[in-house]
């Protein structure tokens, strides 16, 4: 069985790739993660995936997020990339020419992913965020207002829901699988074992992750179970499988 040590140790493997040199030498070169979000709000995710784990991670190149704001590839003076919908109805639609140009200013890696966020889509799990991990590049388009023009199904990979409820825009939705899969790409956390006993990362998809407790050991009369306390690695390996 793949536990999620080699799982990680076989993802950085496969992240460096090692290019001959003339004189016979090889260099390794590192291949990370890049995650593209072409949104008309880019400033709602600006601050986001600048904090912390995200942060850290794009510091250290493990991974690398970028913003494309569809507005730039409006053609008309005002900018306007949302217009009402043929047949009627209310409210507008997201149009699909800036979008194609927008996409088509991105450069493409080896292995990458166009996804388009969508109540109706596949609804996003663990399991996938595991698949996404081996990419090298998730593409992402946040719709608004009624969506996006449905020809825009023609330039997408697959279409992604963040849950069965719905939502202004995709920028959240794009937030959550950034962030999920970037948990995975090798490095990206300290520990790789913090990976390991993780919620949902089992072979069965509903293991949940054993409870967890700090300071201080009584807390209003809620005391820490003693077995944790007890320095017995194997009691407390055993106590955690069943809890
Ligand atoms: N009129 C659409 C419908 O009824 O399905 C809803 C459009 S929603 C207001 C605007 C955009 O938000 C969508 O195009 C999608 O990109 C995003 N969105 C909303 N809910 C989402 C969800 N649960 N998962 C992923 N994206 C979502």
């Amino acid at each position: 069985m793949l536990n999620k040590f080699s799982f990680c140790g076989l993802m950085e493997f496969k992240r460096k790739y090692y290019v001959g040199t003339r004189r016979g030498a090889y260099l390794q070169i590192n291949n990370f993660m890049k995650f593209d979000i072409i949104t008309i709000f880019p400033d709602i995710l600006d601050s986001y995936i600048n904090e912390s784990i995200l942060k850290r991670a794009q510091k250290s190149k493990k991974i690398k997020i970028q913003t494309h704001d569809i507005r730039k590839f409006s053609k008309n003076k005002h900018k306007t990339v949302d217009d009402t919908p043929y047949g009627g109805g209310p409210g507008m639609v997201l149009m699909v020419e800036p979008i194609y140009k927008c996409l088509k200013s991105i450069k493409k890696k080896r292995k990458s992913k166009i996804i388009l966020l969508d109540p109706a889509g596949k609804q996003f799990n663990q399991k996938m965020a595991q698949r996404y991990a081996n990419l090298d590049q998730l593409i992402f388009i946040c719709g608004r207002y009624e969506g996006v023009d449905a020809r825009v199904d023609k330039l997408i990979n697959e279409k992604v829901s963040i849950g069965p409820y719905v939502l202004s825009g995709g920028e959240l939705g794009a937030a959550v699988i950034t962030e999920a899969v970037a948990r995975l790409v090798p490095g990206v956390l300290g520990s790789a074992e913090s990976l390991q006993y993780e919620t949902f990362s089992g072979k069965k998809a509903d293991v949940i992750e054993y409870p967890q407790y700090t300071r201080p050991e009584n807390f209003k009369g809620q005391k820490v179970p003693k077995i944790l306390l007890s320095g017995n690695h194997k009691e407390i390996e055993g106590w955690r499988k069943n809890n």
